[in-house]
């Protein structure tokens, strides 16, 4: 099987209402959708979602890298050649960032190879390690009373898992936190996100001691990006487990922070590794250093999403449930594409992933064309 075009839509995703956190407040996602076509008749679909604040990258900044550089160096190549593509793009092309980029035409290969072989996804990286994944619905900066309604719909829904937007000023975090675990209930489980809002390891460390006895169950970047060594400081001094997300892109920010002791788990994004290969090896060092991964995302559709799904119910090491779906409250108005499911499960609200073949997401044409943008400047 040969590839025999890259082509890139540039799209905005609405979200029913506007996501704040301590880094961004959006009303719309950029999503770049990537279709690999292939002489068998093949389509390979992606979906890269960037983030700025993440990895510098934009709606733009990603068609125009894998319309330039990316895309033309995987035409007549075959998708399962994918190691030897990567590695081109490194040691040929001297690709320097643009993970999301890289994501999204990659998680159209492996697309294309399930595709190809029949099978799902997860099963060219090891097979399913459970049978589910815990539902967990994130919950941007907003009024305690509206997290309060929120959640309280939420868990007449069988969601179990809140992870809460944090990173604020100490004391309104901890109204939110507050008004979530009364709305939720002593049963639910609950994790906070400061999206490096504390940015200063003392301040992070007062903002956790007056979390902790709302009963979190881990933080989620405390401190700034780059500073390791100020999240060994949290690390040291709290009780509740810190997990880096901001902070680990790759298997070398992986490596870094293993070493510093700088955090008990690894959140995993496709959108800052690149892609699956190396989303693999960050997870082959945190096993190796005893740490464990949450699979996170952007806020993608179904598409990208599936993605992390198949990596998250592939790995036994990713032990944290962080399984959102599009369709909660405050999520898209329109998703690009159908396949992902939930269901109850012992009270547990629990998403299952997909058994189609590849990602094993059916593309909505009419949801693409509505949401499709081009250039303002
Ligand atoms: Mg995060």
């Amino acid at each position: 099987m040969k590839i025999t075009a890259v082509h890139v839509d540039t799209l905005e995703l609405r979200y029913s209402e506007p996501f704040v956190i301590a880094s961004s407040a959006l009303s719309v996602g950029p999503c770049d959708l990537v279709r690999v076509e292939t002489d068998e008749g093949l389509i390979g679909l992606g979906e890269a979602c960037p983030a700025y604040e993440f990895t510098g990258e934009t709606l733009w900044t990603v068609q125009d890298v894998i319309g330039e550089y990316l895309g033309p160096s995987v035409v007549g190549r075959d998708p399962f050649q994918l190691e030897a593509i990567r590695r081109g793009w490194e040691r040929e092309l001297f690709t320097v960032g643009n993970q999301a980029a890289r994501a999204g035409l990659e998680m159209a290969l492996w697309d294309l190879q399930g595709k190809a072989l029949g099978r799902p996804l997860c099963d060219l990286i090891g097979g399913r390690s459970r049978d589910g994944l815990t539902e967990v619905v994130a919950l941007g900066w907003d009024a305690p009373e509206g997290l309060a309604r929120k959640t309280r719909a939420l868990r007449s829904e069988s969601v179990t898992v809140f992870k809460i937007k944090v990173g604020d000023a100490p004391e309104r975090d901890e109204e939110r936190v507050a008004a979530v675990r009364e709305a939720a209930g002593p049963d639910a489980r609950i994790t906070v996100d400061a999206n490096q809002g504390w940015w200063d390891a003392r301040t992070a460390v007062r903002a956790i001691k007056l979390l902790e006895p709302y009963g979190i169950e881990l933080v989620e970047q405390p401190v700034r990006m780059d500073d390791l060594e100020a999240a060994r400081f949290v690390r040291e001094r709290v009780d509740t487990p810190i997990a880096l997300d901001e902070s680990i892109r790759g298997p070398r920010e992986a490596l870094a922070a293993a070493r510093a002791g700088a955090c008990d788990i690894f959140v995993v994004k496709l959108m800052k590794t690149g892609g699956i290969l190396d989303a693999l090896k960050v997870n082959a060092i945190a096993e190796a250093a005893g740490i464990t991964i949450m699979m996170g995302n952007m806020g993608e559709s179904s598409l990208g999403l599936a993605a992390h799904f198949h990596v998250n119910i592939a790995l036994a090491n990713a032990v944290h449930g962080d399984a959102d779906l599009p369709w909660r409250e405050g999520g898209l108005e329109l998703d690009l594409g159908s396949g992902l499911t939930a269901v109850v499960r012992d009270g547990v609200s629990t998403v299952l992933v997909p058994e189609g073949p590849g990602l094993g997401i059916a593309l909505d044409e009419q949801a693409v064309a509505a949401q499709r943008v081009t250039r303002r400047w």
